[in-house]
């Protein structure tokens, strides 16, 4: 954690910012620990604050032992109140904030307490750039929301029927995510059976999952507030004639884009891997979404792996980076298919983190 704060001060330093106040709740906890849902933190060049109210006291004297707390009591010594205190007695006078997070209600109250004594100063992805790269305790959880991920992939799919709803099916992967230990699922639960796998962020209903269509499942495990992302498409029964070709061309995408992670590699580059194979078996059209996204504290983080504008450029991985590889296929009028893993980008290459079981 401490490793972590030292990080920010380096980049806050680089920016000239001699303090910033963070308040999007992953980067507070990615910092601090601190996994409540209400409170702020201000980190200068030699100290660290926590602003939260009665109801976090204890959990946040435990969870950041670093950080002094300053109690926010409303009314009077409201969130803006103690950041203009801790200015005064420190002689701060430019604080950076989170652009991306900050509300305008929010800048307007500290602008107002701060007055002319201290200036905001807008910064973005600061926090969320650390966050890119994975430190051994993040490696730790992620592993073990994936396992718990893929193991219960393992476990539901082969109980699954034909007569049982996308709904049914979601509620029996989330019970088996929890009993085997998962905090929650850790985003809404896919399952698109037939028409439904053609839409990629599908909501499952009361569709039958039926015989011979695919069906796409997306599915994830929280652990410790890290994010599991796993997809997989199958069949009960015999698929159609098109599944097979489909799945293939699919399959063919991932391991391809997979085999070209490695430190320096841009992100765009990894997704013209797929992309261009898909494209060159005619179905160019029918993959709309970005290859892949980092999952840390956030199921959706840094870094974005997509495809960029022509004469533009992506950023480079970077070894301790987590991403998934995600290429679908999707055809309105008969279904999609799509393939999920997630890879941790090392210093010689990669190593792939799912290991649910896939059709072959
Ligand atoms: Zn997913
Ligand atoms: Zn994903």
């Amino acid at each position: 954690m401490q490793q972590r704060v030292d990080r920010l001060r380096a980049a806050l330093a680089e920016q000239d910012l001699p303090a910033m106040l963070v308040g999007a709740p992953s980067n507070r906890r990615y910092l601090s620990g601190f996994s409540g849902s209400y409170g702020w933190l201000v980190v200068t060049s030699n100290e660290a604050f926590i602003l939260t109210d009665s109801r976090y006291r204890l959990q946040s004297a435990n969870e950041s032992p670093d950080f002094s707390l300053r109690e926010i009591v409303s009314p009077g010594r409201a969130m803006p109140d103690l950041v203009k205190e801790i200015c005064g007695e420190l002689g701060i006078n430019r604080l950076g904030f989170e652009a991306s997070h900050m509300s305008v209600a929010e800048h307007s109250r500290v602008a107002a307490a701060l007055g002319d004594a201290a200036e905001l100063v807008p910064t973005e992805g600061l926090v969320e750039g650390l966050r890119e790269i994975k430190d051994a305790v993040e490696l730790a959880a992620l592993r073990q929301a994936i396992a718990i991920t893929d193991e219960v992939f393992e476990a539901v799919a082969p109980q699954l029927r034909p007569d049982h709803t996308e709904s049914e099916a979601a509620w029996m992967i989330e019970k088996a995510m929890r009993e085997r230990g998962a905090s929650s699922a850790s985003f809404s639960i896919i399952v698109g059976a037939g028409l439904n796998a053609a839409r990629p962020h599908h909501h499952p209903g009361d569709e039958p999952l039926g015989e011979g269509r695919t069906i796409v499942i997306d599915m994830g495990a929280l652990v410790d507030g890290y994010h599991a992302d796993l997809t997989r498409t199958v069949v009960l029964g015999e698929p159609d004639s098109r599944f097979r070709a489909i799945y293939d061309i699919v399959l063919e995408a991932e391991k391809k884009a997979i085999a070209g992670i490695r430190p320096g590699i841009f992100a765009h580059e990894v997704d013209a891997l797929a992309r261009d194979h898909i494209a060159a078996a005619g179905y160019g059209d029918c993959f709309g979404h970005g290859l892949g996204h980092g999952v840390g504290l956030d199921i959706h983080e840094g870094p974005s792996i997509r495809w960029v504008q022509p004469g533009a450029t992506s950023q480079p991985l970077q070894a301790g980076m987590v991403t998934t590889i995600e290429p679908g296929i999707y055809i309105p009028d008969w279904g999609g298919i799509r393939i999920e893993d997630v890879v941790l980008v090392t210093e010689n290459g990669h190593e792939v983190l799912s290991k649910a079981v896939k059709l072959r």
